[in-house]
């Protein structure tokens, strides 16, 4: 008979990133990873304890299971104080470049959720001590085979194979935080010079309001994962967009929008600066629509329903551009984020402020994966929907059931957001700024969600990556040319055209409403 004791070891580990997700201390995707890592690396060393019988061994395991319950306790410990959404870089920044009195802060602040999760670290780990560590004196040693260590070994490698899961390991999360803090810091030092010079760049001060009107309020609202296909503004066999649809008429409708890029971070580099898909580095030379609002005297600020995490770090250094920041995402429940309503008291608040000129961004979680995170029961109108036209025709064409599922999900998030969008304009036209102001959507780039294959995310061989909505409205109705195939590397001029500022930034060519400059003021 050969011992089993490091299979039961590791399953006994197992159970607590399990026990912990259960109880909502740690999310599917930390426990997930943590009981690869963590049952592989116990399995492994209770295999080469049971092997080898030297005492080496056996306080490496003692010592490695103490780290992974620490390690589970800590994660538990970050959840509970900085929410689910929480900024995993911001949280080791601060821990790294604390110094004792804000350690002190830290913990006179949080201390009732410090010793909750120490006292859950010295119970979890004192049961998993008693029933897997504890050397028991009656048991005979039974040795283990070389096939059942060389098991353990492979668990363990394959285990480590991919790189996030392997990030479950707290032997390789913490040392990989750190090395990112230290390059974190390093890229950050030379932008924020970049961004510095950018900002006294001398074609800055050639920079020019020229509406006759003082006041002036641009709205931009930037979606996420937001393809125009599955929109029945544009003509979607499923009504996801009925609010919206219902004033169409008070709209310019644009039919040819393509996303910037088909992810995020360069989305936002090219739609904010002057950088393009073909020269994709201008936005550490050249100012932002924001600096650029500011010097012609605007009051800028970034709503945002996204997190600010490391992943996100280049859009975080535009949002510090802006007068007033406001990240609205706390993250609720496994959720894993607030919904996008989540913006509308701040929104509401850079509505009601006083100054003249304002340029508001708020940017939203729209339609980002996990889909069905993004929207409140009350929305969940495509659920189930198995049978309809849309359903009945992607199943002809091959698709699974679960596939069709994640279709389900999107359309739900299109539907919540077609409310989110129509809220931000109704509370607009409803504010003292509406007189003069005008409002512009569109998302960072669009989805593939089984449009093609099974597939559904982020996929820059799709068409429905890159073909996108967009949405103006002004109090006068604008005459853009709605027909024109307009690539959003260039929403810096149209947006540069809303705010009435002349500067070398501008260029008419590339700002997509310049046909309707009767409205514009231009002298
Ligand atoms: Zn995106």
């Amino acid at each position: 008979m050969l011992s089993n004791r490091p299979l039961i070891s590791a399953l006994l580990f197992g159970m607590f990133p399990v026990a912990f997700y259960l109880l909502d201390f740690i999310n599917y995707s930390r426990a997930g990873k943590l009981l690869i890592t963590g049952m592989a690396t116990i399995g492994l060393l209770s295999a080469l304890a049971e092997k080898y019988r030297s005492s080496l061994p056996r306080w490496l395991l003692f010592f490695v299971s103490l780290v992974l319950f620490a390690n589970l306790s800590f994660h538990a410990g970050m959840r509970d104080i900085f929410g689910v959404a929480q900024d995993e870089m911001m949280i080791m920044k601060s821990i790294l470049s604390t110094d004792g009195q804000e350690s002190y802060e830290f913990w006179l602040q949080y201390k009732p959720y410090l010793i909750k999760h120490l006292l859950i670290f010295v119970f979890s780990f004192g049961l998993f001590y008693l029933l897997a560590l504890k050397p028991s004196a009656k048991k005979q040693h039974i040795p283990i085979s070389t096939t059942i260590l060389s098991f353990w070994i492979l668990f363990f490698v394959v285990g480590h194979l991919e790189k996030s899961i392997r990030r479950g390991n707290p032997f390789v999360y913490f040392p990989h935080f750190y090395n990112e803090y230290r390059q974190e810091l390093t890229e950050l030092k030379q932008l924020d010079h970049l961004l510095q010079s950018n900002q006294t760049d001398s074609a800055l001060s050639g920079v020019k309001y020229y509406g006759k009107d003082p006041k002036n309020t641009v709205v931009w609202v930037i979606g996420e994962s937001s393809t125009r296909h599955n929109w029945s503004l544009y003509g979607y066999g499923r009504e996801t967009t009925p609010l919206i649809d219902s004033i169409q008429r008070e709209l310019l409708v644009f039919d040819h929008i393509l996303a910037a890029a088909p992810i995020t971070i360069p989305a936002f580099e090219r739609m904010l600066t002057p950088a393009t898909k073909a020269d994709p580095e201008r936005w550490k030379k050249e100012p932002s629509v924001l600096q650029i609002a500011k010097k012609a005297g605007y009051h800028t600020y970034w709503i945002s329903n996204h997190t600010t995490d490391a992943h996100n770090g280049i859009t975080t250094l535009f949002a510090r551009q802006a007068d007033e920041v406001y990240i609205t995402n706390k993250g609720k429940a496994r959720g894993e984020g607030s919904y996008d309503a989540s913006v509308l008291p701040a929104y509401q608040k850079a509505l009601q402020d006083p100054y003249d000129k304002k340029l508001i961004l708020v940017h939203l979680l729209g339609s980002h994966p996990a889909y069905n995170f993004r929207y409140p029961d009350s929305y969940a109108k495509f659920t189930g929907n198995f049978d309809d036209e849309v359903a009945k025709s992607l199943e002809k064409r091959g698709r699974a059931k679960w596939a069709i599922a994640f279709r389900n999900f999107y359309d739900n998030s299109v539907l919540y957001g077609d409310y989110i969008r129509y809220t931000l304009l109704e509370k607009l036209q409803q504010s003292p700024d509406a007189a003069h102001a005008a409002w512009i959507y569109h998302p960072d780039h669009g989805e593939d969600v089984c449009h093609h294959t099974n597939f559904s995310g982020h996929n820059k061989h799709a068409i429905e990556q890159w073909e996108i909505p967009m949405l103006v409205w002004s109090p006068v109705k604008m005459k853009g040319n709605t027909k024109r195939e307009y690539r959003l590397d260039e929403i810096e001029s149209t947006i540069l055209g809303l705010l009435k500022i002349s500067s070398r930034y501008y260029h008419p060519d590339q700002d997509i409403l310049i046909k309707n400059s009767a409205i514009h003021d231009t002298n």
